[in-house]
């Protein structure tokens, strides 16, 4: 049995429609489907998820919203006339807006209801298209799936009895459509996940029905192992641990949403990156042990946005308890780190630039100097961050080096390094102007 979920670009409209259906029917093993909303179909076309937050953000603003509403009941309304099915959705999707924001729900709860109308409708528009072919198909929301999450708007988090809950759609004969993106708490609130949650819904059902593979959908052949944004046509990366993945989509790799590896990790159940375009083409397999591969390298990924708090101290090394206090006071501040690479007498903390706000930084600096008492205490902004991941560098010598010689070809200073002792992972921070001639530069050591 599978599980295959459909990304937005995969659903955004009729002619993606089809392929998908035409996906579903050649394999008799996929009988469980979770959609998401339908998303971009240009570069410049606004996703049904945008447009709904915007609907809510006009509606709290006592602005009109009309506009952003019928732009939704547009996109469906074209898909429905396309796939020749009703239409019954347009009036659902009326009514169940004009219900959500006459509710005596918090804002928090109507906002989550209204984001879920994206994926909730798609996944009603999609079971009657399968109908409409003759397939025998249903609709299933996810409280009846059994779904359940904690009471976070806007970042649910699953509730571990769900699993029992889901496996019991092993007996259904029946092709079932569960919308991604949300849940229901005990107490029947519709709670989101965090944005790009599908991904989430389709791993927890997944590991729920206990799938022997869970494919993803989405519109990329694979999973390359560089940002083809930087480097033209990459290679791609046909199996990677889980381990792997995580550590990649840490640093800016956005195919699957990092939250979204945990239940199949946890259930052990492989996940297979695809492409609805090109469905035959292999995909990128992402499992919980690989072969060793030629290359201990599987993949390098970059992202920006990073700060680093610098603080050092003559005899630090010495001094108890000195890490753990500068620490609580980035805690008071709900600022959470990343990595903390250190010396004898210093260490840097790195942050995300958008945690610190001009305001906390000015009482972090302050606390910093009056509670440590330090030498020099900076903040060094504009950082990045590359990651080169794999598995196999804990057992090869050498990998630190060439990645050093690939930064000094490139003329780049690195200004920080790390890396755990799983040895997944090398990190480097350098400045953010250098990270495309330094992900190139790697690139071509380790794969060219
Ligand atoms: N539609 C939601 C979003 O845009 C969830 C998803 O597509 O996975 O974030």
């Amino acid at each position: 049995m599978k599980v295959a979920k459909f990304g937005g670009s995969s659903v955004a409209n009729a002619e993606q429609l089809e392929k998908v259906a035409s996906i579903i029917q050649d394999d008799k093993e996929r009988k469980v489907i979770v959609v998401s909303a339908p998303g971009k179909r240009f570069s410049d076309d606004v996703k049904v998820t945008d447009l709904l937050i915007e609907l809510g953000e006009a509606y709290f603003n006592k602005q009109d919203y009309d506009g952003k509403l019928q732009t939704v009941l547009d996109r469906f309304h074209e898909i429905t006339t396309e796939l020749k099915i009703s239409d019954q959705i347009i009036q659902e999707i009326k009514d169940g807006v004009k219900g959500i924001l006459a509710s005596d729900d918090s804002d928090e709860l109507k906002m989550d209801a209204l984001k879920a109308t994206g994926e909730d409708s798609l996944a009603k528009v999609l079971s009657a298209y399968l109908q409409s072919l003759g397939l025998k198909a249903a609709y299933l929301n996810p409280e009846e799936a059994g779904i359940f999450v904690s009471d976070n708007p806007g970042s649910a988090q699953i509730l571990d009895e769900s699993y029992d809950q889901l496996y019991k759609l092993r007996e259904r004969d029946e092709i079932v459509v569960i919308p991604g993106f949300f849940g229901y708490t005990k107490d029947g609130k519709l709670i989101t996940f965090s944005r790009g949650g599908s991904d989430i819904t389709g791993s927890i059902v997944a590991a729920g029905v206990q799938a022997d593979l869970y494919e993803n959908f989405t519109d990329v052949d694979s999973v390359y192992c560089v940002n083809p944004t930087i480097v033209d046509n990459p290679k791609e990366i046909t199996s990677l641990t889980y381990k792997e993945m995580r550590e990649l989509s840490y640093a800016g790799f956005s195919v699957f949403h990092d939250e979204a590896l945990i239940p199949a990790f946890k259930a052990d159940i492989p996940v297979c990156i695809k492409n609805t375009n090109n469905p035959q083409g292999m995909g990128t397999i992402i499992v919980s042990k690989k072969e060793p591969q030629p290359n201990p390298v599987v993949g390098i990924a970059s992202d920006t946005g990073f700060i680093s708090i610098y603080v050092s101290k003559y005899l630090m090394n010495r001094e108890l308890g000195f890490g753990r206090k500068l620490l609580t006071i980035l805690e008071d501040e709900d600022i959470s780190f990343e990595h903390t690479p250190s010396g004898i007498d210093d260490i840097s903390v790195i942050i995300r630039e958008s945690s610190l706000t001009k305001d906390k930084e000015e009482r972090v600096i302050t606390r910093i100097k009056e509670e440590l008492d330090p030498d020099t205490v900076n903040v060094d902004r504009d950082l990045a961050l590359i990651m080169v991941v794999g598995e196999g560098m804990d057992s090869t010598v050498g990998l630190a080096d060439k990645a050093t010689h690939a930064f000094t070809k490139a003329n780049v200073n690195v200004e920080m390094m790390n890396q755990g002792s799983s040895e997944v992972s090398m990190m480097f921070g350098i400045k953010a102007d250098k990270v495309n001639g330094s992900v190139k530069a790697l690139y071509d050591t380790f794969f060219e």
